[in-house]
C-alpha cells in the first residue's frame, strides 16, 4: 500500500486520557480510535494488526482440532436465567429489551449460549470429545474501561468451550489447550508466565491464566525465583509462616490496652512479634438475592487479607467496607474484635495458618482492652486460607522464595466441569444408555487485549515496534526526496518486485520531508524500513531495523534479495 492512498492519521499529540504506551502509540500511529469510553473504532492499521492476530490464534487452534463457529452476540435473557447468571453477573452485564418487550443481553461471554447450541446437536457420547470456538465481540460494561484496548468495554476475545464424557478427557483436553496457548503466545513474540488463577464469577476448579510479564499490568502474580511455580495474587499459596521470635508466655488473661488498636501499636506495646497477634478484617459479604452479612476474618498479624479468597471463603459475590457505627450496631467494638468473643449474626473465617495456634493475643470486644495467652488448640472453627503470598514468603513446591511482579491477563482456561451443563439441563448418552450431564472446559482468549500486550512489552519512546508475525506491513519503503526522479524510480520499482514476491511493503510517497516521515515509521512500528535517500547516487541505500534502530548501507542490486530473507 502507498501511504497516500491509506488512512493513517498519526499525531504528535498525547491524548489526555492516555497514559500507558500502548494506549499513546496505537492512538497516535493512527491504529485505533477512541469512540467512547471503552469503545474503539480499528483503523486500516490496528484492522489489519487485529486480523494478523486473530489469524495466529486461529492457526493454532484449528491445528489442535479446535473448530470455528460465530454466535449471536445478542443472546436471550432466558438463558442467562437458566443458568442463573441473569442475577449474579452484575452490571457489567448489559441487559435490555426489545419491541415486543423480550429481555436481552449483550454476551460478556458465551457459557450459556454454547451450551444451549450443544444440547440441540450432541445426543450420544460418540460425538464427543467436541471443542468449539468463536473469535467474536463481546461487551462488559466495565466499572472503570481504561488504557485503550487493554480494559475496553467492546472488545474482541476467543472463546473456546470443550464438551467431554469424562473428568479425564477433559483434563487431557485442558492440558492440551495450555500447550496450543503457549504456541499462540510464543508466536506473537510474548515474554509470558502461565500461572494459577481464581476462578472468578465463571466458577469451577482448576484454572490457569496467561500473564504477559509488563509493569502496567493490572495484575499481581506472585512468582517463584527458582521453579516454575506462579499464581495470581488472588490464588496464590505459600509454606505457612514459621514463627521468627520467641512465643510469648502467658497464660489467659484480660489486659488493659489503651487506645492500642493497630498491630503496630499492639506489638510495640506487648513487645511481641505480630505473629503472635491475630489481626482482625471485618467486612459486610453481598449475597445472593440482595442479602449480606458481617464477616470477621482472622489471621496472623504477619499476614494481608486476600480479598478474592476471603470472598470466596463465604460464597458472597462481593465484599465491602463496613462503619466502625454498623459493628457497633450489633455489638463489635471496632479496634478491639475478638475473633471467639462474637454475636450470633456475624460469622468469622479463621485463616488456615491459625490452627492450633497458641500464645496469640488478641481484642477483647471490650474498648481498651485485649486478651492475652489464647489457645486454639482444637478449636472447632471455619479456617480457609484467606491471606496473600508477601515478598519473601517461601515456595510451596520448593525451596525458593515468592516475588511479585505485574501480569497483563491475556488468557484464561478453566476446568468447569458440570457447573454450566447441569442447570441448562444438558446431557447425553453415554456408552450405556444413562444420561449424562457434559463435563466441560472453557478457554479465552482476550484478543484486542493482546495488542495492547504486545505494545506494552515492545516498544521504546519514538513508538511501536511490531514483530514480523504481528506487523502492519512487513517493511516501510521511504522516499527522502520526492523531487529525485531516480529515488521514486527506485522506489516505485522495489516496491513493486516486493509485492510480486509476496512481501507486504507501505511505500511512503508523501510530499513530506524525510524526517516527518522517519518520525511516522518509528512510531508505527513496522521491523524495517528502506530509505532511499542521497547515497543512492553511489549506489547505496539505507535498511533501517526497528527494534534497535541500526542501520545499515545496502546496494541497490542487493535490495531484493536481502528483504526476500528478512521479511
Ligand atoms: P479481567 O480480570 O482482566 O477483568 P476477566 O478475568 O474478567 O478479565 P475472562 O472472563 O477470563 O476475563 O475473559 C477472557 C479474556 O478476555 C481475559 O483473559 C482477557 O484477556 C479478556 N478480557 C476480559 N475483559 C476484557 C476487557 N474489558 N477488555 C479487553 N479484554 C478483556
Ligand atoms: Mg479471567
Amino acid at each position: 500500500m502507498r501511504v497516500t492512498q491509506l488512512l493513517i492519521p498519526t499525531t504528535k499529540e498525547t491524548p489526555n486520557d492516555a497514559t500507558i504506551a500502548s494506549h499513546i502509540y496505537l492512538l497516535r500511529g493512527g491504529f485505533i480510535q477512541g469512540v467512547g469510553s471503552g469503545l474503539y473504532n480499528y483503523l486500516p492499521l490496528g484492522k489489519k494488526v487485529l486480523d494478523k492476530v486473530r489469524a495466529i490464534v486461529k492457526d493454532e487452534l484449528d491445528k489442535a482440532s479446535c473448530q470455528e463457529v460465530s454466535l449471536g452476540f445478542v443472546t436471550p435473557a432466558s438463558y442467562w436465567k437458566d443458568s442463573g447468571r441473569f442475577d449474579k453477573y452484575g452490571k457489567e452485564l448489559l441487559r435490555f429489551k426489545d419491541r415486543k418487550n423480550n429481555d436481552f443481553v449483550l454476551g460478556p461471554t458465551h457459557e450459556e449460549m454454547m451450551v444451549n447450541l450443544i444440547k440441540q446437536t450432541v445426543k450420544s457420547y460418540k460425538s464427543l470429545p467436541i471443542n468449539l470456538y468463536q473469535i467474536n465481540l463481546k461487551f462488559r460494561d466495565e466499572i472503570r474501561p481504561r488504557f485503550g484496548l487493554m480494559r475496553g468495554r467492546e472488545f474482541l476475545m476467543k472463546d473456546g468451550y470443550s464438551f467431554h464424557s469424562s473428568i479425564e478427557d477433559m483434563q487431557r483436553e485442558f492440558a492440551k489447550m495450555e500447550d496450543t496457548y503457549r504456541k499462540i503466545f510464543t508466536r506473537l513474540g510474548l515474554e509470558f508466565r502461565v500461572v494459577e488463577a481464581d476462578s472468578g464469577a465463571i466458577g469451577g476448579s482448576g484454572s490457569k491464566e496467561f500473564m504477559i510479564i509488563a509493569d502496567s499490568g493490572e495484575d499481581t502474580i506472585v512468582i517463584c525465583d527458582s521453579c516454575e511455580y506462579g499464581a495470581n495474587i488472588e490464588a496464590g499459596i505459600k509454606k505457612p509462616r514459621v514463627a521468627q521470635a520467641e512465643a510469648p508466655e502467658a497464660i489467659y488473661a484480660k489486659f488493659h490496652t489503651p487506645n492500642i488498636k493497630t498491630i503496630t501499636d499492639l506489638s510495640r506495646f506487648f513487645r511481641v512479634d505480630p505473629y503472635y497477634l491475630i489481626k482482625t478484617v471485618a467486612k459486610r459479604a453481598l449475597l445472593d438475592d440482595g442479602k449480606s452479612k458481617i464477616v470477621i476474618f482472622a489471621m496472623r498479624g504477619t499476614e494481608e487479607l486476600q480479598e478474592v479468597k476471603a470472598c470466596n471463603s463465604v460464597n458472597a459475590n462481593e465484599l465491602v467496607d463496613i462503619s466502625e457505627d454498623e459493628l457497633r450496631d450489633v455489638g463489635v467494638i471496632a479496634g478491639y474484635i475478638s475473633p471467639t468473643i462474637v454475636p450470633d449474626e456475624v460469622e468469622v473465617v479463621f485463616d488456615n495458618e491459625l490452627k492450633d495456634g497458641n500464645s496469640l493475643i488478641c481484642g477483647s470486644n471490650e474498648e481498651n482492652y485485649h486478651l492475652v495467652g489464647i489457645d486454639l488448640k482444637g478449636y472447632e472453627a471455619h479456617y480457609s486460607d484467606i491471606i496473600a503470598v508477601q515478598e519473601g514468603d517461601s515456595c510451596p513446591h520448593c525451596s525458593g522464595k515468592m516475588k511479585y511482579t505485574k501480569g497483563i491477563e491475556a488468557g484464561h482456561i478453566f476446568q468447569l466441569g458440570t457447573q454450566y451443563s447441569k442447570p441448562l439441563k444438558a446431557t447425553f448418552l453415554d456408552e450405556n444408555g444413562k444420561s449424562k450431564n457434559f463435563i466441560m472446559g472453557t478457554y479465552g482468549i482476550g484478543v484486542s487485549r493482546l495488542l495492547a500486550g504486545i505494545i506494552e512489552q515492545h516498544h521504546d519512546d519514538k513508538g511501536c515496534i511490531w514483530s514480523k508475525e504481528t506487523a502492519p506491513f512487513a517493511i516501510t519503503i521511504i522516499i527522502s526526496n520526492i523531487k529525485d526522479q531516480n529515488q521514486v524510480e527506485l522506489a516505485e520499482k522495489t516496491y513493486q518486485t516486493l509485492k510480486d514476491n509476496g512481501i507486504d511493503a507501505l511505500l511512503d510517497d508523501r510530499k513530506e520531508r524525510f524526517g516527518f516521515k522517519i518520525k511516522d515509521f518509528e512510531l508505527i512500528g513496522t521491523p524495517l524500513a528502506l530509505v532511499i535517500g542521497k547515497n543512492l547516487s553511489d549506489g547505496f541505500v539505507e535498511l533501517i531495523c526497528r527494534r534497535n534502530l541500526e542501520k545499515q548501507n545496502l546496494e541497490v542490486e542487493d535490495i531484493i534479495k536481502v528483504l526476500k530473507e528478512l521479511c
